[in-house]
């Protein structure tokens, strides 16, 4: 029988299993109720499995029957689990009974796909010429998981620092259900944030001259900004600068002492992110000495650019288009604006992040509720489907001479 009809015989535990998750959804980087799922998948297998330090995450090595001793080889396969902070509205019978956190991003469908591939490659744990190391990985979610568990070694949790790492992301809108989605280079942009507070004095709206007003200077560092998002960046390197807080004053007739702002800011490159950074403070900075006024500017670095690496991704579609044929394989012609975690493994190691969509049958996907919203669904139809390709990713990265 081949893994992916294998696969598709343990489908309805897969189900079983993403719905008992999605039931009982948690947040951020302690999982407990997670973690102690997925170890009780697994301890039928006797893999090695660790649990982490700073999170609740579980790494588990397959040992394969045909690995060289002398010359040890890994790949990674990840998934994320964390839910999200908000309010299921969706109305399924196996819905969150958690109140206010949901499966809103399907990471409940990439850990029980994960189990699912652990299984399929434990099945066939005699032809593998290398180790696996799964990868359960709490706090995708702003919280920078997949950097805690890189510092915990889990990219050297077979002995070999991996070669190769894949992971996957399902969508509930955009493609049609089913189809699997690459793209080299950028995928996923990087996620930056700036805070602003712009220093003046405060006084008698009615006798600016006597004041020192924040408001028209905040309001010229976001024109400023702007015009230097189309003036100093190249259209073909696309970034994007949203300013999502403009806070200020109390009455019409009272000059407050200071304006507040806040941005996200996202890009493709770490050239441009790197420029983003200096534009941003030297923007906010002139604008604000060319007035008098001083400012203070907290930036956060959130997730780096989605990478994916062009030899790694042509070979997980090649592997996609073998399992599921041409109809359901996408290119992705750009990338999107989200970002992700999964990131920081593709800055270490090469590899590939594939996305599979789970768009429900009959839906519009250009009309369905999109990943993060209370609406969002996600068909488990695809559990199968997307643990063989974890596995086959696994299973042929391994078998094929390394690079
Ligand atoms: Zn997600």
């Amino acid at each position: 029988m081949s893994l992916l009809q294998d696969a598709r015989e343990i489908h309805d535990d897969l189900v079983v299993f993403r719905r008992e998750m999605h039931r009982e959804p948690e947040i951020g980087l302690d999982l407990p109720r997670t973690q102690e799922r997925v170890l009780a998948a697994l301890d039928p297998l006797g893999l090695e499995v660790g649990t982490g330090s700073a999170l609740t995450s579980v790494t588990a090595v397959l040992r394969g029957g045909r690995r060289d001793a002398a010359n040890p080889r890994a790949v990674l396969l990840r998934a994320d689990m964390d839910a999200l902070p908000v309010q299921e509205e969706t109305g399924l019978d196996y819905s969150s009974r958690v109140d206010g956190a949901m499966h809103a991003c399907g990471h409940d469908l990439h850990t029980a796909m994960l189990v699912g591939a652990a299984r399929l490659l434990h099945a066939r744990r005699d032809e593998l010429p290398g180790d696996v190391v799964f990868m359960f990985q709490p706090g995708e979610e702003g919280l920078h998981g997949a950097r805690y568990m890189i510092e915990e070694g889990v990219l050297d949790a077979a002995g070999p620092r991996v070669e190769a790492a894949f992971g996957m992301h399902v969508f509930s809108a955009i493609d049609p259900g089913g189809q699997f989605i690459t793209k080299p280079g950028p995928m996923l942009a990087s996620g930056d944030e700036a805070r602003i507070t712009v220093r003046g004095r405060g006084g008698h709206g009615s006798t600016p001259v006597l004041a020192q007003d924040p408001i028209p200077v905040a309001a010229e560092i976001i024109t400023a900004t702007n015009v230097a998002v189309t003036r100093q960046f190249s259209v073909f390197d696309p970034v994007v600068v949203t300013f999502g807080v403009l806070r200020a004053g109390t009455k019409s007739n009272v000059i407050p002492d200071e304006a507040h702002l806040e941005a996200t800011i996202r890009c493709f490159s770490d050239d441009n992110r790197a420029r983003l950074r200096e534009m941003v403070h030297r923007v906010a900075e002139g604008v604000c000495a060319a007035h008098g006024l001083t400012c203070e500017i907290e930036y956060d670095a959130g997730y780096p650019v989605t990478l994916n690496e062009e030899s790694e991704t042509e070979f997980a579609r090649q592997v996609a288009l073998e399992l599921f044929g041409e109809q359901r394989h996408t290119r992705w012609p750009h990338p999107i604006s989200g970002s992700e975690d999964f990131a920081y493994v593709l800055q270490q190691v090469p590899g590939s992040f594939v996305g599979l969509s789970a768009v429900p049958e009959g839906a519009d996907p250009l009309r369905a509720d999109f990943n993060h919203s209370p609406r969002a669904t996600f068909d488990d139809r695809v559990l199968a489907d997307g643990a063989a390709l974890y596995a086959e990713l696994a299973l042929r990265r391994l078998t094929t001479a390394r690079p």
